[in-house]
């Protein structure tokens, strides 16, 4: 009688990974936009890069605390290119990848808050967290909108870009600038996050 023939151990981690992977679910990868020389948009003092740190960080505590993996493109002030941040999300298949940023515009009258979306299944991401930010804080409702940015294109698990307000207009950047501001930010965000993973 003929053994089977044997898989090779390789495959076999490899099968044993895949499916640990499945059972886990997916992975959340949060991007602070910008950091080290990028400082993102800066206005009143205020340099973007460290309020999208401050909210990625937020989020990624209470994700964890709904025992939701998460992975940051950065942790501290350092810069990372658009390559990096989406082959860091590419490295974990099926990844939710939400890149967090603040506005800014010429016209300092501008303000709200606003989610940016590349395919279908990322803007059922970003309107979970978009619904969610504009029902709980006073500003314009910018809504979801399409547009092709590198970081979004280049991701290829669903992603989002969320812009938490506008810092060149005064009266944005001064509520955005304070931590109890912020910590609602980040309850809303890791909210919209939560319901989209736990709906997938
Ligand atoms: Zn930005």
């Amino acid at each position: 009688m003929n053994s089977p023939p044997r898989a090779p151990f390789a495959t076999l981690i490899f099968l044993f990974l895949t499916l640990g992977a499945l059972l886990a679910g997916p992975v959340v990868v949060l991007d602070p936009g910008h950091g080290g020389v990028d400082n993102g948009a800066r206005w009143y003092g205020v340099a973007e890069k460290t309020l999208n740190l401050d909210v990625a960080k937020r989020v990624e505590r209470l994700l964890k605390a709904r025992g939701i993996p998460v992975v940051m493109t950065r942790r501290t002030d350092t810069y990372v290119t658009l390559d990096q941040r989406a082959a860091i999300a590419n490295r974990h298949a099926g990844s939710i990848f939400v890149s967090i940023h603040f506005n800014a515009h010429t016209n300092r009258t501008i303000k709200g808050i606003e989610t940016f979306y590349v395919s279908n299944r990322g803007r059922n991401l970003a309107s979970a967290i978009q619904r969610r930010l504009a029902r709980r804080i006073r500003t314009e409702d910018r809504g979801c909108k399409r547009h092709h940015y590198a970081v979004l294109t280049k991701t290829r698990g669903v992603a989002a870009l969320v812009e938490c307000g506008f810092i060149s207009n005064k009266w944005e950047c001064d509520r955005c600038n304070t931590t109890w501001f912020r910590d609602i930010l980040a309850q809303e965000i890791a909210s919209g996050i939560a319901a989209y993973y736990n709906a997938r």
